[in-house]
């Protein structure tokens, strides 16, 4: 049998979020090779025959190389084996498939790509907060903390006040410095924000409050994914005032803009 690579979303954490597809990709594997983020009972879900390799790159092991990876994938296809390129959340989402597409499609290996539920829909979900909203939130933003280069984030001042809600990917493990890049920013200090931590897991920890008063609440449990926008004041654990606030974001973008500047 000719081989082939399946890059496949694992989810966030719970198996019950995993599509049909990839469940039976996963057990109809010969080959695995996961991340670290992956959690334990998806595996659990791997079939017995498979080959299992962690290729994590945070492990606190020996952590692997993208081009280890590439090759580990490409060899394994070459014996004809069916193998699954497993990643946290989406695999299309900071998640290095683009570099691994490209080593495949430069061997002429066969794959394909099975999309899963990326961080930030796990955890707006499991906190109830409408990542749009109709004449409030237009847009979505899924943007990293941390970008290879150590570039500071872009401006994201006329965003946040035109009504874009961010879900911000690596954070970064001291939240006052989180807060002072994404003030830096120009995200105004009193917008509402949720960390929510290990979305999905029976471990899962959710924070909502304005970004200022984050760093009090301490550095939260890996991995964890920060919300910003009004759109987390209507979530079902915000401190906010529900009723005002909900007024209020239900007027249209341009009547809050002309309330700011009155
Ligand atoms: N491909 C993944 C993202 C990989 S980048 C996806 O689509 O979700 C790794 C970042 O994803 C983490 O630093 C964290 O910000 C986020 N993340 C992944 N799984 C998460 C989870 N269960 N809970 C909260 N954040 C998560």
């Amino acid at each position: 049998m000719k081989g082939k690579v399946y890059l496949v979303g694992a989810g966030p954490g719970d198996p019950e979020l995993l599509t049909l597809k990839a469940l039976r990709l996963l057990r109809q594997a010969d080959a695995v090779l996961h991340d670290d983020l992956v959690s334990p009972q998806v595996l659990t879900l791997v079939a017995r025959k498979a080959q299992l390799h962690d290729v994590g790159k945070r492990s606190g092991r020996k952590s692997t190389h993208q081009e280890e990876i590439h090759f580990l994938m490409i060899e394994l296809a070459r014996q004809g084996l069916q193998v699954v390129r497993l990643k946290g959340g989406d695999p299309l989402v900071f998640g290095r498939a683009g570099e691994e597409m490209q080593a495949l499609r430069k061997a002429g290996i066969e794959f394909e790509v099975v999309p899963g539920v990326t961080a930030a829909f796990a955890a707006a979900a499991s906190v109830e907060i409408p990542l749009t909203l109709r004449r409030t939130a237009s847009s979505l933003l899924i943007m990293t903390g941390q970008f290879a280069d150590d570039r500071p984030l872009p401006d994201l001042r006329s965003m946040i006040e035109s009504g874009t809600t961010i879900a911000l990917y690596m954070p970064g493990a001291d939240p006052r410095e989180t807060v002072d890049k994404l003030a830096a920013a120009g995200i105004p200090r009193e917008a509402p924000c949720a960390v929510v931590s290990r979305a999905s897991t029976s471990a899962q920890q959710t924070t909502i409050t304005n970004l200022w008063k984050l760093p009090s609440v301490g550095a939260q449990a890996k991995p964890s994914i920060l919300i910003l926008g009004d759109v987390v004041g209507l979530s079902k654990l915000s401190h906010l005032d529900f009723q005002s606030l909900s007024a209020e974001l239900f007027q249209s973008s341009d009547q809050r803009q002309e309330a700011n500047r009155a």
